[in-house]
């Protein structure tokens, strides 16, 4: 019987302690954590996303505010929006939601946070840290997943990990946390000649590719334990992910849904780094 990791579930238990250390931060420091987060442009699924941020932040206690800016806006607006969030005292956290207008050099804009307030963990300095073993922060997305495979007591340790996606965002900086948890570490994408062969050697398949339906059941080793990262949206906005949920279920020992699975830890793992970014002010 296949075991569904339940990232909705555990996510609310993370929310759960977070609260109280968000509540002893203000009675013992008078801090609570804020958190800013720029939106430029108007596409929708950003929107849900920063909406759901807000949520989160607001069920907590964190503050939050959230800049939302033309699509057509100038680079430099936004650098000098960076440099007065940077100075902000009450901003612990500053995101931007990513992805950016082509016009944008979006290196150029995550360069310019700073980093003890780059709480998404992707300004270089803090990629450097991660990959030398000093890290500040983890990214959340990558966070999420192993706090799921943790908290269900999944063993990494020794196991054979493929990530199918290379992304800075997700893909890479996973792998090397994966090692960091002594995996044997794979990473397929689009140039991968046979995925089949390398998805079928996986204990553990992490799966952030952003194409649905891409991991069929004949592509899963027997009792593997599959994490599916993909959002992809049907034609009437339905959610899926980049795994054959139905079919996969009869091949692994424990799979995570989508809706459900790793969306739900990625924002639980936001709240924490800026908690933690607060905390270490
Ligand atoms: P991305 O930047 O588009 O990267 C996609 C990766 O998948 C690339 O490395 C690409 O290979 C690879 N890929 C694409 N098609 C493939 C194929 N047919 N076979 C093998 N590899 C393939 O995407 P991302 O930002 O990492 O996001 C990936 C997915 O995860 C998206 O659906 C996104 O919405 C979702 N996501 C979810 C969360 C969450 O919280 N649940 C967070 C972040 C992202 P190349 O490098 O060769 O192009």
């Amino acid at each position: 019987m296949v075991k569904i990791l339940d990232g909705k579930k555990l996510a609310e238990e993370i929310r759960v302690a977070l609260k109280l250390e968000i509540l002893e931060l203000g009675e013992k420091k008078g801090i609570a954590p804020g958190l800013a987060v720029i939106l430029v442009g108007d596409s929708v699924a950003s929107q849900i996303y920063v909406r759901n941020k807000e949520r989160a932040c607001e069920s907590l206690g964190i503050f939050s505010e959230v800049h939302r800016l033309a699509e057509n806006i100038e680079e430099e607006k936004i650098l000098a929006l960076i440099a007065e969030l940077n100075e902000k005292n009450e901003i612990h956290g500053i995101l931007i939601q990513l992805p950016l207008p082509s016009h944008i050099d979006s290196q150029k804009i995550i360069s310019a946070i700073d980093p003890k307030k780059d709480v998404d963990c992707f300004h270089p300095e803090n990629v450097g840290r991660m990959f030398l073993g000093d890290p500040r922060f983890f990214p959340c997305t990558p966070l999420g997943i192993v706090e799921i495979l943790k908290r269900y007591e999944i063993k990494i340790s020794g196991k054979k990990v493929v990530i199918v996606g290379r992304s800075n965002i997700v893909g890479k900086p996973l792998a090397m946390m994966m090692l960091r948890e002594n995996a044997t570490v794979t990473m397929a994408h689009s140039k991968t000649e046979n995925l089949k062969e390398e998805t079928l050697r996986a204990n553990i398949l992490i799966v952030a590719a952003g194409r649905a339906g891409l991991i069929t059941a004949d592509m899963i080793k027997q009792g593997a334990v599959v994490i599916d990262v993909g959002i992809n949206r049907g034609e009437n906005g339905e959610l899926a992910g980049d795994v054959d949920f139905e079919k996969v279920c009869k091949i692994a020992s424990a799979i995570t849904p989508v809706p459900g699975g790793v969306g739900p830890m990625t924002i639980a793992m936001l709240m924490k780094n800026t908690t933690a970014a607060a905390k270490n002010i």
